[in-house]
């Protein structure tokens, strides 16, 4: 028996300006063939799949395609797309027969022309393989679930969790699937809803019983423990994807029980339609967040500017809450981070230790904040390099390129020269700093940052700023979404 895995993993958001290109994936870590079950085998999803497939008594020969991974940004080139869809096909080509498929997608991959790029390799590779053989992909629960992705594959299995601390076991529930329906003779029937809704990921954190997603995610654990369930889902989707389908959805395959999946896939998405109002966060305006966080004697206060998350496709270069920060004197670090590569090349130039006076931010998207003129001394420059385990990531390498840490007194600015996890704690250490022991700490990021920070910061504060990835997206100008759509419309 020989099952074939791949994964193409990208969240884009079509509000930032900067695109996505082939380039961005070679960078962040491409590998293919072979090199695919021998590097990834403790990693994420994929090493998900290949612990699982080595369990499997029937042995079977494990087929790397590819790896195709890039760091959440911008919307993607046609040729980028092209070239990812191609390599995948040419690999499955390459590998010749195969009685199964298994690929970890992310589902919100959008190109240029082509909104569902996800629907459409799964469509390609639907192609080469033919109905006959079994194709099981996995995604994230920001994905944007379409039609043609349901239609495409035999079931789809979704992350439970957010923040995501399920990745790998995530590709565990897929190679699960798969065994079902190929070894136990398993007939997949998948019941699908799409609601014309979408949700801020601030208060999505499945993790927190105070949370609607909480008990949702306790349900679909307890849909999926049921015998004939394959797999239950529930996509809230990623709201910055300026997209003609774009909306959350629901999905429940079962083996053989059209009725059972239809039932469960109505009670889930009758629970998340009544409850989506729960989701509408608590924004703190920028003053007040940093005026409460300076009033915060004692542990550390974590800011939450998630409309420049970088795990959410923002450039990482707004100003915003920088700005805010250069007010007040901090009595411990006051954490911030920028992506800003011509920054780190000049503080390299000029040696640790050195002056330097230099614009900061407000590039990358310079519509939605500007740049701060700063004189900083440089205190050290470092590699950001580490590998990253927690929200995201089982034993994920990361690499943000050459970067440099500026002192503008007590505020501290964490410079990469790519966009990456900028709420990390493992970013702070490779910087040479214990985040835990500063003063205030800004994460970029909506929600995933918690697993790291809720339970030793003593206050998080959700502000509310301008960017790519803002909380209140609605109040943004959206062409593309189909209406109505809550919460841009009220739907009753
Ligand atoms: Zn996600």
């Amino acid at each position: 028996m020989r099952i074939a895995i791949g994964q193409l993993w990208q969240e884009t958001n079509t509000f930032n300006p900067r695109e996505t290109t082939r380039a961005d994936f070679e960078e962040f870590g491409v590998l293919r063939g072979r090199n695919v079950v021998d590097k990834m085998a403790d990693t994420n999803e994929l090493g998900g799949f290949i612990q699982s497939l080595r369990q499997w008594p029937e042995s079977p020969e494990i087929v790397g395609l590819a790896r195709l991974p890039a760091w959440p940004s911008g919307t993607a080139t046609c040729d980028t797309f092209l070239w990812l869809r191609d390599v995948l096909i040419e690999e499955l080509r390459r590998a010749g027969e195969v009685d199964g498929v298994l690929l970890a997608l992310h589902g919100a991959l959008v190109a240029d022309q082509h909104p569902d790029v996800e629907g459409e390799v799964l469509r390609a590779l639907r192609d080469v393989i033919g109905r006959e053989t079994t194709l099981v992909a996995t995604l994230d629960l920001h994905a944007n679930i379409t039609p043609l992705m349901v239609e495409q594959a035999d079931a789809l299995v979704l992350y439970h969790t957010a923040p995501h601390v399920d990745v790998f076991e995530t590709g565990i529930r897929g190679a699960a699937v798969l065994r079902r329906i190929l070894i136990d003779g398993a007939h997949p029937v998948t019941s699908f809803r799409k609601l014309p809704m979408v949700v801020p990921a601030e208060r999505a954190n499945t993790q927190d019983p105070a949370s609607v997603s909480h008990a949702l995610r306790l349900r679909l654990q307890e849909m999926e423990a049921q015998p004939p369930v394959l797999t239950a889902g529930l996509a809230t989707v990623q709201p910055w994807l300026d997209i003609p389908e774009l909306g959350s959805a629901v999905l429940v395959t079962s083996d053989g029980d059209e009725h059972l999946a239809r039932s469960l896939c109505d009670e889930l998405a009758d629970s998340l339609w009544e409850r989506r109002r729960d989701y509408l966060p608590e924004l703190v305006s920028l003053e007040s967040a940093v005026r409460e966080a300076h009033a915060t004697r004692d542990g550390l206060v974590v800011l939450s500017d998630s409309a420049d998350a970088t795990t959410s496709g923002a450039p990482g270069d707004s100003t915003w809450l920088l700005r805010e920060l250069l007010k007040y004197d901090w009595p411990r670090r006051a954490l911030v981070t920028l992506v800003a590569p011509e920054v780190v090349t000049e503080a390299k130039r000029r040696g640790v230790g050195s002056a330097l006076t230099t614009p900061l931010g407000g590039v990358r998207d310079h519509r939605n904040s500007t740049p701060v003129t700063v004189t900083a001394r440089v205190l050290n420059l470092f590699d950001a390099r580490f590998v990253m385990s927690g929200h995201l990531s089982k034993n994920m390498a990361i690499d943000m390129g050459p970067s440099a840490v500026l002192g503008i007194g007590n505020v501290h600015v964490v410079v990469t020269s790519r966009s990456g996890p900028h709420f990390a704690p493992d970013l702070f250490r490779a910087a040479g700093i214990d985040p835990f022991a500063a003063s205030v700490l800004v994460a970029k990021s909506p929600c995933g940052f918690r697993a790291a920070y809720a339970d030793r910061a003593s206050k998080i504060l959700v502000v509310k700023a301008p960017g790519c990835a803002p909380s209140d997206f609605w109040n943004y100008p959206y062409r593309n979404i189909p209406r109505p759509l809550w919460p841009w419309d009220e739907l009753p």
